[in-house]
């Protein structure tokens, strides 16, 4: 096996070179021998040892000259993928800045895109730059797949195909975003190599055997101006260079041509020291050779979006051949080859201390989004950079790889209405990154969501409350409207009855009052006004306040009852979500609750001192409160009475329970030697009701304790109904 050279020699003399500060190389010696120690015993599939990919990718950020920051992150890159490093050591030993980037690079790393289509692509894109906090983990992240691209062969044959399309789908349209032309073309170029070899081979062929034609080119050019530029005192830099492999390909296909009549493989360069001077080369140009009408590009007046600047123009060059000319300065060719990076390399060079941090990050983004606003071309605005303008948008996931995009604040039941109306309005619940998670929860860039849906689901009307997109919004209404609305009329109606006391209801129908406040809010019938009311389109006091005022008498009635709403919601923390009450602890509002977190059931809401919790764990558990809007509710649990032997016992017993707003479920009457053991079902409204009614059972002759229990006796229970019971309401969402 090769030796391999494994030193910081070779980085530090491109460092000195680079003339980066001393002390600075002395911490980057230390992220590197960091890295290499923990590194070691890793080797890559091309057998090299494992730090040698680091040490590469470092070499490359060197080349754009980024900051101290990112070439220790650069170093570090991978170990918090791959070895056994916690974030806390990184944090102690580099500090804050590294350690953002390194996890930064680590998060991006983790994303996998699958799709094909172009759009998913942009949108991948987008999440891209949207994720990376900071402008600086994309370049980690391009040099990390330069690197990789580089050493693509020793990959097995199907991974190379899937790593270089997704390079050329993604990486080398982001490295154009960021201006770095020069990571763009080799990217490409090296893209082209394992996707198309045959086309590859063939331009890396006839490309070195043109050299010498372009060779000629180049020197023809030069004699023919070189006279005139120095007349007008302007210091040029002529250089003459083949197209990159990837725009000959593209050109090809375009223009649909075999190799050999596509001419214009050749690009002169001109760079010069001043922007006029770069129109004046423009014009003793066009004075000595024929300019192509139409291929006249001048991107100094209008940059492209990723900042690009260069006066671009075709003429007819030797032996009548299209020839393409670039003229540029210095500067505009920094920002060229390395886009953003190119602040650094200026700041660097110049004699100001190296920026702050911050100043790093935001100061090209905030140029890029100038850069922006200034071009009028509608191609270079969509292809640019809109770093600023994704701060409002989230990027997700479908469990497939698709890339769904969502306003800012955006809820599962948002994607789910975005993927599909009807997978909208089956859903049932969502898992975000193999979680289970309220359906109101705000997404994130990069999770993953995953719709549980169910063919007997329908929309839920509180879903209003947190959606934010309007397409989910106005879907939710227009269910409600074509499936529901005899029910909606129901509901309105009796909103309104409990509302107004159902004599006084009645009256108004009989007026035909309400079919004069339908008309008034735009309604065609009262019907309708009813059924608005029933699906939550309008209030009970919008209606109210158009009534003719009802009969003085009356009025005191009309608070009594608040109808229950469908929005309702028992607990703070469940919004949205599907749970149930655990029948082991029946909780009541009141007592401390606590969520546990089921796979294929929500969750389930326990009694914080309930005894199965023990064998739960702590990251099942949610912390959820009783939202105090339990009004009219029933909620079941189980109380033991032991008493002593009296005729009547249990008779007296169910009239204290049910004097104290309580219903019975069950009851359940056994003896045990002298004491008697009654087990009652009860339902009621919350903690402070069962108090009372504990403690007035408490204070009964003849009964010796009162006890709350977790399950009632295995004997089926003997039944007790109460003409008014009401049922307990069905906790699921559907
Ligand atoms: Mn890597």
């Amino acid at each position: 096996m090769e030796q391999y050279k494994i030193s910081f020699d070779e980085i530090k003399e491109l460092l000195v070179e680079q003339k980066y500060h001393e002390e600075d190389i002395e911490e980057l010696e230390k992220a590197f021998e960091f890295a290499k120690k923990l590194h070691a015993g890793q080797y890559r599939v091309s057998e090299e040892p494992y730090i040698i990919h680091p040490m590469e990718v470092v070499k490359i950020l060197i080349g754009l000259r980024a900051d101290k920051h990112t070439l220790m992150a650069g170093f570090l890159h991978d170990i918090l993928e791959d070895t056994d490093t916690k974030p806390e050591d990184i944090l102690e030993l580099f500090g804050e800045d590294v350690l953002n980037l390194v996890q930064g690079v680590t998060k991006l790393g983790k994303l996998q895109f699958k799709s094909t289509e172009e759009r998913q692509a942009e949108n991948f894109r987008r999440m891209f730059i949207a994720m990376a906090s900071d402008v600086r983990i994309i370049f980690l992240k391009l040099a990390d797949r330069l690197h990789n691209m580089r050493t693509l062969n020793y990959m097995a044959p199907a991974k190379q195909q899937r790593i270089a399309q997704e390079t050329l789908d993604i990486f080398a349209p982001l490295a154009n975003r960021l201006g770095v032309g020069k990571i763009k073309a080799e990217l490409e170029d090296l893209s082209l190599k394992y996707l198309h070899p045959d086309k590859y081979y063939e331009i890396a062929q006839l490309v070195s055997q043109k050299k010498a034609e372009r060779e000629i080119t180049v020197k023809f050019l030069i004699d023919s101006i070189s006279k005139d530029v120095k007349a007008s005192g302007i210091n040029a830099t002529i250089t003459g260079r083949a197209k990159h492999y990837y725009s000959i390909y593209k050109k090809m296909n375009r223009l649909n041509v075999a190799f050999h009549d596509l001419y214009d493989i050749t690009a002169v360069r001109v760079i010069v020291n001043t922007e006029k001077e770069c129109y004046e080369v423009l014009g003793l140009i066009h004075s000595r050779f024929k300019p192509i009408p139409g291929r006249f590009k001048d991107y100094i007046a209008m940059p492209k979006g990723n900042m690009y600047q260069s006066l671009h123009t075709s003429v007819i060059g030797p032996r009548q051949k299209p020839l393409e000319v670039q003229i540029r300065t210095w500067e505009m060719h920094e920002i060229a080859e390395y886009g953003v990076a190119a602040h650094w390399r200026y700041k660097e060079k110049g004699s100001e201390k190296a920026d702050s941090a911050n100043d790093v990050k935001f100061s090209w983004m905030r140029k890029l989004v100038e850069y922006n606003k200034d071009t009028k071309d509608a191609a270079d605005y969509v292809d640019s950079v809109k770093l600023d303008l994704f701060s409002d948008q989230v990027f997700a996931f479908t469990p497939t790889g698709d890339v769904i995009d969502l306003p800012q604040g955006a809820t599962p039941v948002d994607f789910a209405y975005r993927i599909h109306s009807d997978v909208g309005h089956k859903t049932v619940g969502a898992l975000i990154n193999g979680r289970i998670a309220q359906l109101d929860t705000k997404l994130k860039n990069g999770d993953i969501v995953e719709i549980m849906t169910s063919k007997v689901a329908a929309p839920r009307l509180d879903w209003l409350h947190f959606v934010v997109t309007k397409q989910a919004a106005s879907r939710i209404r227009t269910w409600y409207k074509k499936n529901k609305r005899e029910d909606h009329i129901n509901i309105g109606k009796a909103n309104l009855e409990h509302e107004l006391t159902k004599a006084i209801f009645d009256d108004y129908v009989k007026d035909g009052e309400f079919e004069k406040v339908a008309k008034q809010m735009n309604y065609v019938s009262a019907d309708d006004l009813f059924a608005a009311l029933g699906y939550g389109e309008t209030t009970l006091n919008k209606i109210i306040n158009r009534l003719k005022k009802p009969p003085k008498q009356e009025q005191e009635s009309v608070h009594q009852h608040k109808p229950r709403k469908a929005s309702e919601k028992d607990i703070v923390g469940l919004e949205g979500l599907l749970y149930s009450f655990a029948r082991c602890c029946s909780p009541i509002p009141g007592e401390p609750i606590v969520g546990v977190v089921t796979r294929s059931k929500g969750v389930t809401v326990h009694r914080l001192d309930c005894k199965t919790l023990e064998n739960i764990p702590v990251e099942r558990l949610m912390d959820i409160q009783w939202s105090g809007n339990n009004v009219n509710k029933t909620y079941s649990t189980t109380i033991r009475i032991e008493t002593g032997e009296r005729l009547g016992m249990l008779k007296d017993v169910i009239g204290v329970v049910s004097d104290n707003n309580t219903n019975i479920n069950s009851a359940n009457v056994k003896s045990k030697g002298k004491v008697g053991i009654i087990e009652l079902g009860i339902e009621l409204d919350n903690i402070d009701t069962l108090r009372r009614v504990m403690t007035a059972l408490q204070a009964m002759p003849d009964v010796l304790s009162v006890k709350r229990i977790q399950t009632s006796f295995n004997a089926a229970p003997q039944q007790f109904t109460k003409k008014n019971k009401q049922k307990q309401p069905k906790k699921s969402t559907h």
